[in-house]
């Protein structure tokens, strides 16, 4: 299936010069919905993860789905001021201003395997907060999986030690 077909571009979204992928128009396909959580689900099922990690907002609605294809629990790594129990947090760079992510600090221990989701790597920030996040717990992170990357940005390059798996690469805006 041509997954990038089902992805609508909105040029200068949020603001000028992003061409924001917007994804609704593949969840609302149901057909490309349950194509992309089946083959997210063969490629993990076997790999003994215990948890799935999904970034609001996005990666909720692939990470959640994936947790119950797989029967593992989910846990979200929420946006500042969201998660209401004892938590750890770290903040990044956006290109204007800063940005906050939490974990609840006993969602993950040494004894987990995950996966990390999102809907999309551009700069890499969020994700290696993310994956900063449940390394601080001990768990392990099996790989990063996101639904795309542009691969124009070298936001692969803040990630290195992990491994990145990308459903849609785009080359160029
Ligand atoms: P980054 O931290 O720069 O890798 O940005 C990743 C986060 O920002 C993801 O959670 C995306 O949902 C969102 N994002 C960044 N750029 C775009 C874009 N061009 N289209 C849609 N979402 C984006």
């Amino acid at each position: 299936m041509d997954l990038l077909s089902k992805i609508r571009n909105v040029p200068d979204f949020p603001k000028p010069g992003i061409q924001f992928k917007d994804i609704t128009t593949l969840l609302q396909d149901v057909e490309a919905y349950n194509h992309v959580i089946a083959k997210v689900a063969d490629r993990y099922r076997d790999a003994g993860l215990t948890k799935v990690v999904g970034i609001e907002s996005r990666g909720f609605i692939f990470g959640a789905a994936l947790a119950h294809a797989l029967g593992i629990g989910f846990i979200p790594v929420r946006k500042e001021g969201k998660l209401p129990s004892d938590r750890i947090s770290r903040s990044y760079e956006l290109e204007y201003g800063q940005a906050t992510i939490e974990l609840h600090i006993d969602a993950l221990g040494k004894e987990d395997r995950v996966v990390i989701i999102d809907d999309l790597l551009a700069t890499g920030g969020t994700l290696q907060a993310a994956a900063e996040l449940v390394s601080h717990t001990g768990a392990t992170v099996h790989e990063i999986w996101v639904l795309i990357e542009l691969a124009f940005i070298p936001g692969r390059e803040k990630l290195k030690g992990y491994t990145i798996h990308a459903e849609i690469v785009v080359d160029g805006e």
